[in-house]
């Protein structure tokens, strides 16, 4: 089935009590069982598997391609039950340009439980090469990267990572299953933070994890989340499979936008740069062009004027609205060095962008009045 039958129909059968199409919402933290704790309907407590939770699980793990998925209370709660689940002396490498919590797991939470992470380059296959063979046990990609956009060759890591028997993990949250799968790229696991284009209406917190196979780090990982507990809520896991099933036409829109705002912005006199893997002069072009299906949502913009003409400019747009978080309906932008914390990495002329579902002459024009501050 292709991608956009499958985020229709994947975990969508109709109810088998009711006939009900659309999912009920299974809210009951608790399942009648029998007298020596026999499960009766399969499920025991909303903790350790809930029948809402299921669907989506189908429907992400149908979606990536996976053997299986794991649900979470956001994405955040993914990653580190993933990588918490890891042996002491796990070694990991993460990419220089990644989502602020991944580094902050890596930096302040993993070395604690005997865990090292090593930040690399991942555009720099070499540089990958060079790390996995003096030793390393799980690559962290994320591409493109949040926020500077940067694109790595899932295809070649992987290869380069198996080959030293690491295991690689892929962040898809910027491309979704609908651009992007990194399992069918060679990937063991995808990591989503579906807050952003699953849910796809910023109101629901969630994460995921994709398995290629549902093998013993999946078992970890499931156990680690049944007793740890950061757990979806069925409430949440019904919005997120509703994002599901328009996924795919969504993206398709997001995707169109982005190119306009993209265009429009590298043509803008004010503008240093404008960090998009759609634009031919992006220097991961041409892998983003082999392994996407189109380009994405998301780009940052890099002005000559600098910290000050940045804020000024987001000060002065009026269909854009500040704030974190992307993938929703509504245009987003947000100054990333500015909610950084004590130790940005994101330069201070970038503003990154999420492109959403307006129309892009309304987007483009506020653009254009807002640049008239900078
Ligand atoms: N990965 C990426 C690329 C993100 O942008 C985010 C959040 O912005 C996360 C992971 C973390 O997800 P959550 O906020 O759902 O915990």
């Amino acid at each position: 089935m292709r991608l956009e039958t499958l985020a229709i129909h994947a975990g969508g059968e109709a109810d088998g009590a009711t006939g009900a199409v659309a999912p009920p919402i299974h809210l009951s933290t608790t399942f009648e069982h029998g007298p020596a704790a026999e499960r009766l309907a399969g499920y025991e407590y909303q903790r350790e598997g809930n029948p809402t939770n299921d669907r989506l699980r189908q429907a992400i793990a149908a979606l990536e391609g996976g053997e299986v998925a794991l649900t979470f209370a956001s994405g955040m709660a993914a990653a580190s039950n993933l990588l918490e689940s890891l042996p002491p002396g796990t070694r990991i490498a993460i990419p220089d340009d990644c989502y602020t919590g991944v580094r902050l797991l890596a930096s302040e939470f993993l070395p604690a439980r005997g865990i090292e992470a090593t930040t690399l380059d991942m555009a720099d296959s070499e540089a990958v090469r060079a790390a996995c063979a003096k030793g390393l046990d799980l690559l962290w990609l994320e591409t493109p990267s949040n926020p500077l956009m940067k694109v790595c060759d899932i295809a070649a890591l992987a290869g380069i990572a198996h080959a030293q028997g690491a295991l690689v993990v892929c962040d898809n949250t910027f491309a979704s299953p609908a651009l992007q799968r990194p399992l069918a790229l060679g990937a063991d696991i995808v990591m989503h933070s579906t807050t952003k284009y699953f849910g796809g209406h910023s109101d629901v917190l969630g994460g995921a994890l994709a398995f290629a196979r549902a093998d013993e780090t999946f078992q970890r990982v499931a156990h680690r989340l049944h007793v740890t507990g950061a757990v979806l809520a069925p409430f949440s896991a019904w919005l997120t499979l509703r994002g599901c099933r328009s996924l795919p036409a969504r993206m398709a829109m997001h995707c169109a936008n982005a190119r306009r705002v993209a265009d429009f912005l590298a043509a803008q006199p004010q503008v240093r740069q404008v960090n998009y893997p759609g634009l031919a002069t992006h220097p991961g072009h041409a892998v983003a062009a082999r392994q996407m299906r189109d380009f994405g949502g998301m780009l940052s913009v890099q002005l000559h004027g600098g910290r000050d003409a940045v804020l000024a400019m987001a000060g002065a747009l009026r269909l854009f609205t500040n704030a974190t978080s992307l993938g929703g309906c509504e245009s987003l932008v947000e100054h990333r060095a500015s909610v950084e914390g004590n130790h940005p990495t994101s330069p201070q002329d970038l503003l990154r962008i999420s492109v959403g579902l307006e129309h892009p002459d309304d987007l483009v024009s506020d653009l254009e009045q807002a640049l008239r501050a900078a």
